[in-house]
């Protein structure tokens, strides 16, 4: 397909709506219908590169598994590192974890305990921010380190759930795509 002018609203509207996945009543958002798109995945690593260009970052922290997929290419071009926050048992050495609360049961994110330093300016990167208790315990991880500052950056908000209310008392925010 050829496209002269992508926008916001043309990533938006090639973002997949899919209805109870993966349980009743979710509206999975699937970014795998943009991001095929060459021109579609340029205009969103361009747009956080340029947002986020001043603020000296030099970690991208990115969750597993759908935040690796914007995460390297968005620590390539702000010439950061790359660090995975994987599920539990994943990463091979010595990990901080962190348990969190989902609306049924627990889950458990690991990161390396040599990943950062306490010169390090961070990004959370997550491909989409819900409630925000995911990007929380991300951040409780990273609190280990104490690190210089902290920034979240998300592909898409579902503004309506008030995860970045959440997210806004303890760090800047970004986010592209609000439904
Ligand atoms: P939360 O911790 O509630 O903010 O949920 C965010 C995490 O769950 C992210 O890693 C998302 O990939 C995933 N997620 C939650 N809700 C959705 C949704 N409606 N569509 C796609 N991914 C979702």
């Amino acid at each position: 397909m050829i496209m002269n002018s992508v926008s916001i609203e043309t990533v938006k509207s090639a973002i997949r709506n899919v209805p109870d996945f993966p349980l009743p009543g979710i509206q999975f958002k699937d970014i795998t219908t943009a991001l095929k798109q060459p021109e579609l995945f340029k205009y969103v690593v361009d747009y956080f590169a340029d947002l986020l260009k001043n603020e000296g970052i030099t970690k991208v922290v990115s969750i597993e598994s759908r935040g690796f997929i914007l995460g390297g290419a968005l620590a390539y071009h702000l010439g950061a590192g790359f660090v995975p926050v994987r599920k539990s048992g994943k990463l091979p050495a010595d990990t901080y974890r962190k348990e969190y609360q989902l609306e049924y049961g627990t889950d458990c994110l690991e990161i390396h305990t040599d990943a950062l330093q306490e010169h390090d300016i961070v990004l959370i990167h997550d491909d989409l921010l819900a409630t925000g208790g995911t990007a929380i315990a991300t951040h409780d991880l990273i609190s280990n380190f104490h690190v210089k500052k902290i920034i979240f950056c998300f592909f898409c908000d579902l503004s309506f759930l008030s995860g970045r209310a959440r997210l806004n008392k303890i760090a800047p925010v970004y986010s592209m795509i609000n439904f």
